[in-house]
């Protein structure tokens, strides 16, 4: 019977943020102020241990005569029987985490670890994974026994980091098969029917084939069953809505067993010198956060519409008066998602003159910098050679509070840099699926090209699969150099193991100075993992790309990431460190693809990796694509959500809605749907916008009962008008879209439809 590790992380609750949790002088937020809670995705993961224990067990306990009780179970005397399998809760943290073990312990755990050490403190994923993979191998000898039967379970990701790194990065560390984005988990029983336990208990075979979990998972454009081929494996749970209570009785047991002077064999304290981690704290991270900053503004406009009436009036004028207000891209404009472009880097040795340091990456190192230069204008001096002790006084004195001796010196240091401190190409790696390359490999690829030409150096895009000899075509027309192939037929589907290996040797041979994915759910489960294995940083979901320097720590030409953190509270600028290569994931539909141009010329270079069965860890068993024809060119597209109801409500409503607005705007209008419709057979899954849907950029979207989750509106973003029809007053996406109307659709739609007429 398998035993399970979930992981559980104290986030702070950005559900119930408030004004005064904002620095008022900063804009940014204050953690301390707000509440702190189990990380919601995290709660989902117990209770899905929790499901898989009791789902693998359940033929044993329908025939249990004596029963086995978990650790749990057993001090509380009260929990249901158990078939075997213990939960173990680990958290990495403060002293004050204790709170979520104490929860983790009040619902089904049986035992919990708190890893708490100040060394641990200030770490990225990196040096976050890697201590926890150390602490499970901890688990594995001392409490398992070296029994590898085990899973380990973890949310999906965390609402103040969101990047969905530890745990693919755990897998890495421990070599392990890691099943990202699951929904749900089924038990096949293979054993033979009913013999009496115990009997059957010792009849298992130890190899698995007496039962396996499959697990159903998001993908792009679909879902998809899977099975790990081997345990110990890692799931991250993406959804699983059906959370455990604590009864009293094991609520007490819970409090009781964190009082030293009651039996707490059950809650254990480990150090960091109880793990003997390779990378931990500030020390063992790859990644610095070098800026927080509030996000900008977004240019949606937000405004409540009272009635049907105006809102038809709104709909027809926007449809109407759209692409007269061409949005700008320029240097030091804000797009519609509320990110200002910054202007082009231009290498140093590039620049009018040396002394012209405005690219760098702070906003005090370029007031600095400002001062130096001009007090060395004035000084009339054009060379760093020239800088004597005097002038260097002269220069303090003028310089006042904003820097002094040192920094001084170290800035003079950094006018002799020139060159760039990371060297090698811009790479993308190509995601493709069917014989088609994902739109966000080609954006990646815009941006790719912006930043190699600023550094002076090439575009190349990694792929790897199988039968894909057609795509180098296409991607050297978008912008590609060199095309770095990987060719075996065990990369024929997406394997995060198989591919990572072939991605990663490929980086290892070339070493590019910049790698980027696509931040999908496949970007996001690879590039963990390739970075983790080749040793470099890697920033999560990353909406801002540029390259910055910071003379005087001997920087330039540095990738500066700027990502959304804390639910998009605000925003972050990260940079790599102790990395030969810089690694982002990138979300879709931020980033601009160029133009195609088939006269475009590159190189393919074949590159070949050794793969064995052995490296292809996961059996897919089924996977669900959407399949028919939608046209997601249209001008206007009307999208339903799960607040429709109904297959009924939704194909009535739409009917009616896309009908009116196609003959009053004399415009093809189409269908589309949130992800939570699709799932609940509303509309065919090609329908589906969104992150794993296809991404749109009409005239005009209407979202009726539609919650505006972030999945959602990555796919919307490159909307002109977005139009909200929702019954919650408090519904996320009337902050992220033009117009809105609280009411049902039930109300709504019909009026707004005659008004239409
Ligand atoms: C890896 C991953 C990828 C994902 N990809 C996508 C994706 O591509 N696209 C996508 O859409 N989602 C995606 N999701 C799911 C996403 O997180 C949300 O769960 C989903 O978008 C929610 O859909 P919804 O807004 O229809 O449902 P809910 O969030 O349940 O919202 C329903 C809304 O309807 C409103 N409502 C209820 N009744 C009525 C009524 N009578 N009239 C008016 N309003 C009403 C409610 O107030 C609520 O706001 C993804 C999730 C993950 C983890």
């Amino acid at each position: 019977m398998s035993n399970y590790i979930v992981l559980v992380k104290q986030v702070p609750d950005v559900s119930q943020i408030t004004d005064n949790a904002f620095d008022p002088e900063t804009g940014t937020l204050v953690r301390s102020r707000l509440a702190s809670v189990i990380n919601e995705l995290d709660a989902q993961a117990l209770a899905f241990a929790n499901k898989m224990r009791r789902d693998s067990g359940s033929t044993l306990s329908t025939t249990l005569k004596t029963g086995v009780l978990t650790a749990g179970g057993d001090k509380a005397g009260s929990t249901a029987l158990t078939a075997g399998g213990k939960i173990i809760a680990l958290s990495m943290g403060p002293p004050m985490a204790e709170e979520v073990l104490r929860y983790s312990l009040s619902r089904s755990a049986d035992i919990v670890i708190l890893l708490t050490d100040r060394a641990l403190g200030g770490a990225d994923t990196v040096a976050t994974a890697n201590p926890l993979a150390f602490a499970i191998r901890k688990i594995v000898k001392e409490i398992f026994k070296e029994d590898n039967d085990y899973y380990v379970i973890t949310g999906m990701q965390s609402v103040d980091g969101d990047t969905a790194q530890v745990p693919a990065q755990i897998a890495e560390e421990l070599n392990l098969p890691c099943i990202a984005y699951v929904t749900d988990a089924e038990f096949r029983d293979n054993r033979p029917a009913c013999p009496e336990y115990p009997t059957q208990e010792k009849a298992l075979p130890k190899d698995g084939t007496a039962g396996r979990f499959e697990f159903t998972r998001i993908i792009s454009g679909g879902s998809q069953t899977v099975a790990a081929k081997k345990l110990p494996a890692v799931i991250t749970v993406a959804k699983y809505e059906y959370p455990l209570f604590a009864t009293f009785s094991r609520t007490r047991w819970a409090n009781k067993s964190f009082d030293p002077a009651q039996d707490g064999t059950q809650v254990l304290h480990w150090s960091a010198s109880d793990i003997n981690a390779t990378h931990i704290g500030v020390t063992g991270s790859k990644t610095s956060v070098i800026r927080v900053f509030p996000p900008g503004k977004s240019t949606r406009k937000c405004q409540q519409i009272s009635d049907a009436e105006s809102l038809a009036k709104i709909l027809v004028e926007s449809f109407k008066t759209c692409g007269e207000l061409v949005e700008s891209s320029g240097n030091g404009q804000t797009g519609k998602n509320g990110q200002a472009q910054a202007p082009r880097y231009v290498l140093p040795n590039k620049r009018s003159s040396l002394f012209n340091r405005s690219f760098e990456g702070t906003k005090k190192e370029r007031e600095d910098y400002e001062i130096l230069s001009e007090k060395l204008k004035k000084l009339g001096i054009t060379k760093t050679n020239q800088i004597d002790d005097s002038s260097k006084e002269k220069i303090l004195e003028a310089a006042g509070e904003h820097f002094h001796k040192k920094a001084l010196e170290d800035m003079i240091e950094g006018f002799k840099l020139t060159k760039p401190s990371f060297e090698g190409e811009v790479w993308v790696v190509a995601e493709h699926s069917d014989g088609v390359i994902h739109p966000s490999t080609f954006e990646l690829q815009g941006r790719a090209r912006e930043l190699a030409d600023s550094l002076e150096t090439k575009v190349g895009v990694a792929i790897a699969g199988f039968n894909i000899e057609a795509m180098p075509k296409e991607l050297i027309a978008a912008g590609a150099d060199n095309i770095y192939i990987i060719e075996d037929k065990l990369l024929e589907v997406f394997d995060p193991t198989a591919h990572r290996k072939a991605i990663a040797d490929a980086i290892s041979t070339y070493w590019p100075q910049i790698v980027l994915y696509a931040a999908t759910p496949q970007g996001r489960m690879l590039a963990p993992m390739v970075s983790y294995r080749v040793s470099c940083g890697l920033t999560a979901d990353c909406t801002g790309l540029d390259i910055r320097d910071s003379s005087r720590k001997g920087d330039i030409g540095l990738l500066l990431q700027t990502r959304p953190a804390l639910g998009g509270n605000v925003m972050a600028t990260i940079r790599t460190k102790n990395s030969r290569s810089q690694m982002a994931t990138a979300r879709p539909g931020v980033m601009k693809r160029i133009p195609p141009d088939p006269s475009r010329k590159g190189k393919i270079i074949r590159h070949k990796v050794k793969l064995t069965e052995d490296d292809v860890n996961l059996e897919i068993i089924k996977t669900e694509l959407g399949s028919g024809e939608v046209n997601f060119n249209a001008d206007v597209i009307v999208s339903g959500g799960k607040g429709m109801q109904s297959r009924d409500n939704y194909e009535q409503l739409l009917s009616l809605l896309c009908d009116a607005m196609s003959k009053r705007l004399d415009t093809q209008v189409e269908r589309g749907a949130s992800r939570a419709a699709v799932e609940q057979g509303f509309i065919e899954r090609v329908h589906q916008v969104g992150q794993t849907g296809t991404s749109i950029g009409p005239k005009l979207y209407v979202a009726l009962g539609i919650s505006g989750a972030i999945q959602h509106m990555i796919g919307v973003a490159n909307t002109e008008t977005i139009v909200a029809i929702n019954s919650d007053p408090n519904a996320p996406i009337f902050k992220q879209c033009d117009y809105y109307i609280v009411g049902t659709v039930e109300d709504i739609v019909p009026s707004l439809v005659q008004a239409l007429e």
